[in-house]
């Protein structure tokens, strides 16, 4: 399967994980749009949140998202699922951002 992240997963191109268990990875985006851009990926190939069937793997997903930014000190971030071309997912292998920083905040 020609899929980006069942390949970073795969461990093709030597991606260091942010965190890691047997659930899900994480890693740093390639085109960070915050001072702190990662995301959290399930180890399993499923294309986009439509797709999902295993109600588990959400809580491992956001679990992950909390195990991540506390090994990383960071406490206040953003996180956001797009699903779907229209709302502009990249990459149809389901995934997790977490925006950290500054410019991830509300400016209002
Ligand atoms: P989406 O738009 O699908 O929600 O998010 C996909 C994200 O994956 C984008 O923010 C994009 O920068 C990132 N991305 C795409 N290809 C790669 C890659 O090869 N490595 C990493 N680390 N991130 C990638
Ligand atoms: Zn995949």
């Amino acid at each position: 399967m020609d899929c980006i992240f069942c390949k970073i997963i795969n461990g093709d191109f030597n991606t260091e994980f942010v965190y890691e268990n047997d659930y899900v990875a994480v890693f740093k985006d390639i085109n960070p749009k915050a001072p702190v851009h990662l995301l959290v990926v399930p180890k399993v190939h499923v294309e986009s949140l439509n797709e999902l069937e295993d109600k588990n793997l959400l809580g491992e997903l956001l679990y992950a998202v909390k195990e991540t930014t506390k090994k990383i000190g960071l406490k206040s971030y953003k996180t956001l699922i797009n699903t779907g071309k229209e709302a502009g997912q990249e990459v149809f292998h389901l995934h997790v951002h977490i925006l950290g920083g500054e410019a991830a905040l509300p400016t209002v």
